[in-house]
């Protein structure tokens, strides 16, 4: 048992332990090999247990011969960070994997680096320093930014690489490991020049089927298991990279998800859209029949079927939709394929199965878009509480232009312009309703970490390295969007 070293060390212990003996794990995993590896998430604990694929990459890792890989996840008071599986700090792992899912933890990455003293620059590394590896749903496409931080870039799904990995991965130096890691087609190595011939997609979901390996209390999904039944998706919006970049959509059969909801009764369905699952009226009868206490992670309104709703309706008393704009011809340019009376048929729908709560998504800051558009989401508003919802609730997003989708090339509009557009659409809106906007800063924080390009994110990095200033030299250059 790690004795702790302070009052810092204690309340550090005691914040994993309490986390820790919250999870109830339904898998066995077996920490027996002697490469180090630490998986972090660069955000807190509740944001990285509900991720799937952290829980699936822990699990698969420690199924390679020679890895003994445990967790870590990121928390601003934490010093030492000790892994959440043997309390073991994180000095010791040779390697650490970092699972970027989201531009914002770029932040929390430099920081546990700066903390620990790790360089910024993969060129400033030695021998005394871990391998850094990057996988997760931003190395689907290939970052700039990462050219200049990683050791490692991993691209796409785990399941294909394991063979490789099994093979090849063993404990020894940090540059034999990068070397060694150089030899994947799907990767990246940026100090030996080598660039990923491809991205690995599981082709299979029900040779590895995407079941977590525990279910935590704390979480997004709580007492829930989760299981992925669509990876990729079926659709090509074209502000949005899984239709592009994670084609094509690959299914979970009824099969495995039959003997998954045998042992357990309450799951979480991960999927692009759920309503996309080709057997959708096939596994809400077999979900009725076993009695499944269900929750779902995203949703076309265009697909909802009455039998869909009427199920969704049994377990969850709110409905979540991304209509992403109240104009069909920004919708049209943004290629939803969603029209103005699907979405009132589906509300309608909704509303006459007994929902009572209604969340909506939006985004704005288009070119295209017209001082028109902006007014008809409260057009649009007013038009919905006709149906009798109780509450409605609006997220509406400043639209950031991404690495990997079809309007990557675009610019994000200037503050200023999404400042108007954002008084405009709450000047709209009706009084009572209240819409929530997305920080302006993080987006642009978004478009910046997209946008970077290799010789300048060296030169920021080398910045920070040299002058320790993370969060002031993070906002200049968030400034300079
Ligand atoms: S926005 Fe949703 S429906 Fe469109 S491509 Fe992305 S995941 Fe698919």
């Amino acid at each position: 048992m790690r004795r702790p070293r302070n009052a810092r060390d204690v309340r550090e212990l005691g914040k994993i332990d309490l986390l820790r003996s919250s999870e109830k794990h339904i898998e066995e995993i077996d920490l027996k090999g002697d490469l180090m590896v630490a998986l972090i998430f660069p955000n807190n604990y509740e944001i990285a247990v509900s991720n799937l694929g952290f829980n699936l990459v822990w699990k698969y890792l420690n199924q390679l011969e020679h890895v003994r890989c445990e967790r870590f996840f990121f928390d601003e008071t934490f010093e030492r960070f000790y892994s959440l599986d043997t309390r073991t700090p994180i000095d010791q792992f040779r390697i650490w994997a970092f699972t970027f899912h989201f531009e914002n933890d770029l932040t929390n990455i430099l920081k546990l680096l700066l903390k620990k003293s790790v360089p910024l620059r993969n060129v400033d590394r030695s021998e005394s320093h871990p391998v850094l590896l990057f996988g997760g749903s931003l190395c689907y496409i290939d970052l700039p930014v990462l050219k200049p931080l990683a050791d490692v870039v991993l691209h796409g799904d785990i399941e294909p690489m394991l063979e490789d990995l099994n093979r090849s991965i063993y404990p020894t130096t940090r540059a034999e490991l990068i070397e060694m890691f150089s030899k994947f087609p799907f990767s990246t190595v940026p100090i030996l020049g080598k660039r990923f011939e491809r991205i690995a997609l599981c082709q299979d979901l029900d040779r590895f089927p995407p079941i977590s390996p525990l279910i935590p209390k704390h979480s997004e999904f709580a007492d829930k298991l989760l299981v992925e039944i669509e990876r990729g998706c079926v659709h090509r919006c074209s502000y949005c990279m899984m239709g592009r970049v994670k084609k094509p959509a690959r299914f979970l059969s009824l099969k495995t998800i039959e003997k998954t909801v045998e042992k357990n009764r309450s799951i979480g369905l991960i999927a692009s859209n759920v309503t996309d699952y080709p057997w959708l009226d096939e596994l809400i009868d077999l979900l009725e029949q076993r009695r499944v206490s269900v929750s779902v992670s995203s949703l076309r309104i265009d697909r909802l079927s009455e039998k869909f709703l009427k199920f969704l309706r049994k377990h969850q008393r709110s409905l979540t939709v991304a209509i992403e704009s109240a104009s069909e011809r920004i919708r049209n340019m943004l290629k939803k394929n969603l029209t103005d009376s699907q979405i009132e048929k589906a509300l309608s729908s909704a509303k006459d199965v007994g929902f009572e709560e209604l969340k909506m998504y939006f985004m704005f800051g288009f070119d295209e878009e017209t001082e028109d558009d902006l007014k008809a989401i409260g057009d649009f508003v007013r038009r919905t509480l006709k149906f009798g919802f109780k509450s409605i609730k609006l997220s509406i997003n400043p639209f950031v232009p991404k690495r990997g989708t079809e309007l990557e090339n675009r610019r994000m509009q200037d503050e200023k312009t999404l400042r108007e557009k954002m008084r405009i659409i709450s000047s709209y809106l009706p009084k009572h309703i209240k819409a929530q906007f997305e920080s302006l800063r993080e987006c642009k924080f978004q478009y910046m970490v997209n946008n970077l390009e290799e010789d300048l994110a060296n030169e920021i990095l080398e910045r920070i390295q040299n002058t320790k200033l993370l969060d002031e030299t993070l906002s200049d250059l968030i400034e300079a969007v």
